[in-house]
């Protein structure tokens, strides 16, 4: 049987996994990629948040991904009834990035995959890990399969798991834990968008929200396709009759602004219906191994900030694990759980005040005050680790506090 020896294997090429192993790739480390899919395949997670181009920018896929000409994100759109939240990325407390791109993923990853390959990193496409073994001092013994069926084994010193929805050690070493995230599902499809008007309306990124827990997506790309996509309640996504075609039909109606646009269009693929999508892990490293993107957490689709997180923890995991190749030792719990889990703290707030309603209250009530605006805008943007922010430092009672001051306000107006 075929053996390799290596000092990282990467599990999966998505933008967790090409970030980890650009970064890698440049610091002179052995290592090889094994990817189960053949690419260009599909994923959702379509719009992006500035922050994450610092981590493109830091290993070097940037001006690769420039070269494409994705639809560049400048902000976000939120509407509910005729009350309209715009955010300016341009806008924001925290100094950064303020745009972006919103990208179909098939080519998004395929672009990050082939400059990889273009410069020497070892990918294996439609190679898929099937077992990992590890030994007491950490290294380990993934057995994999090829396009041909045929296993062979990876002799690694670390592994990093970026296998996303496959969450290949999480499986495997049973560190899955139940997500705090209030249950939702989601069903989405792509349609060539002939019906798109000219001009910003025609591009910019929208959710449409519906009620407390149902909102729509609207992602404009370049090549002249949107990602339409419902969030809602497991239940009430379920209570919708027939195929995922007849589904999506039927939830289109609901959408008062966006009905007309979209209506009778094909869908480019029957809409996949993914059910109870947030996901959550016992710990985020062990001896041996890092999990990074969403291998290891996802929240919601809300906020975007799936792949921002699977880069972000990327490439933290890939210089905590040059560090250790170069004899360095490294506080994994301090240096990558307790960074990570700030991050990842902040956005579950906002994904629980959202569904709680606090953060739309927030959105939706006029006047906008700015400052409070730039600050919110910050935290859409990705910068959720700077602490001058109190819309970062104290997320966990400043949602709720103003949507209960807003509340009472009205109240009392009410009552005048
Ligand atoms: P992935 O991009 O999923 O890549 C993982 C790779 O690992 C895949 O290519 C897979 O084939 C491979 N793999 C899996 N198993 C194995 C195996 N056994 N062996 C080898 N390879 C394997 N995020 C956003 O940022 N913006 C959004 O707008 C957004 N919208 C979303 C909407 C919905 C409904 C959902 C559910 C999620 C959304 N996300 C969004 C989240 C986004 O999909 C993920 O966070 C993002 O794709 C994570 O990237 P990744 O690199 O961790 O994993």
């Amino acid at each position: 049987m075929n053996e390799i020896r290596i000092d990282v294997l990467i599990i999966g090429a998505g933008p967790s996994g090409c970030v980890s192993a650009s970064y890698l790739h440049k610091q002179g480390k052995k290592i090889k990629v094994v990817e189960k899919s053949k690419f260009p395949r599909f994923v959702i997670g379509e719009s992006l948040l500035p922050r994450c181009m610092e981590h493109f920018e830091e290993v070097g896929l940037l001006d690769a991904l420039k070269d494409f000409g994705f639809e560049k994100k400048h902000g976000a759109r939120f509407l509910r009834g005729d009350i309209v939240c715009n955010f300016d990325f341009s806008k924001k407390h925290t100094e950064g990035w303020d745009w972006t791109w919103q990208a179909p993923r098939a080519d998004f990853d395929n672009v990050l995959a082939t400059e990889l390959v273009n410069r020497g990193v070892d990918i294996a496409f439609q190679h898929e890990v099937v077992d990992v073994v590890f030994n007491e001092d950490g290294t380990s013994v993934t057995s994999i399969k090829d396009e041909n069926n045929s296993v062979y084994k990876i002799h690694a010193k670390h592994i990093i798991d970026s296998s996303g929805y496959g969450r290949v050690l999480p499986r495997l070493l049973d560190l899955d834990k139940p997500s705090t995230i209030p249950e939702h599902s989601s069903i989405f499809t792509h349609v060539k968008d002939t019906n798109r008007p000219e001009g910003e309306e025609g591009t910019i990124i929208t959710f449409d929200v519906l009620d407390l827990d149902t909102w729509f997506w609207v992602i404009p790309f370049s090549n002249g396709d949107t990602s339409i996509g419902f969030v809602g309640k497991t239940a009430f996504l379920d209570s919708f009759k027939g195929s995922t075609t007849e589904k999506m039909q039927q939830l289109l109606k609901h959408s008062k602004y966006y009905y007309k646009r979209f209506e009778g269009l094909d869908f480019k693929f029957p809409p996949v219906h993914i059910k109870n999508y947030s996901k959550s892990v016992k710990q985020l490293y062990g001896k041996g191994y890092a999990l990074t993107g969403n291998s290891a957490e996802f929240l919601d689709p809300v906020f975007s900030s799936g792949v921002t997180f699977a880069t972000e923890s990327a490439i933290l995991a890939a210089k905590l694990i040059t560090k250790e190749l170069n004899g360095e030792t490294v506080d994994w719990e301090t240096d990558y759980t307790g960074y990570i889990m700030k991050g990842v703290n902040v956005f579950s707030t906002y994904v629980k005040e959202w569904y709680t309603g606090n953060l739309q209250t927030l959105f939706f009530h006029r006047p906008e005050n700015q400052d409070v605006k730039r600050q919110i805008c910050a935290v859409l943007a990705g910068y959720v680790w700077d602490e001058t922010n109190p819309f970062v430092k104290k997320h966990d009672k400043i949602v709720k506090n103003l949507a209960y001051l807003i509340d009472m306000g009205k109240k009392e107006k009410a009552n005048q």
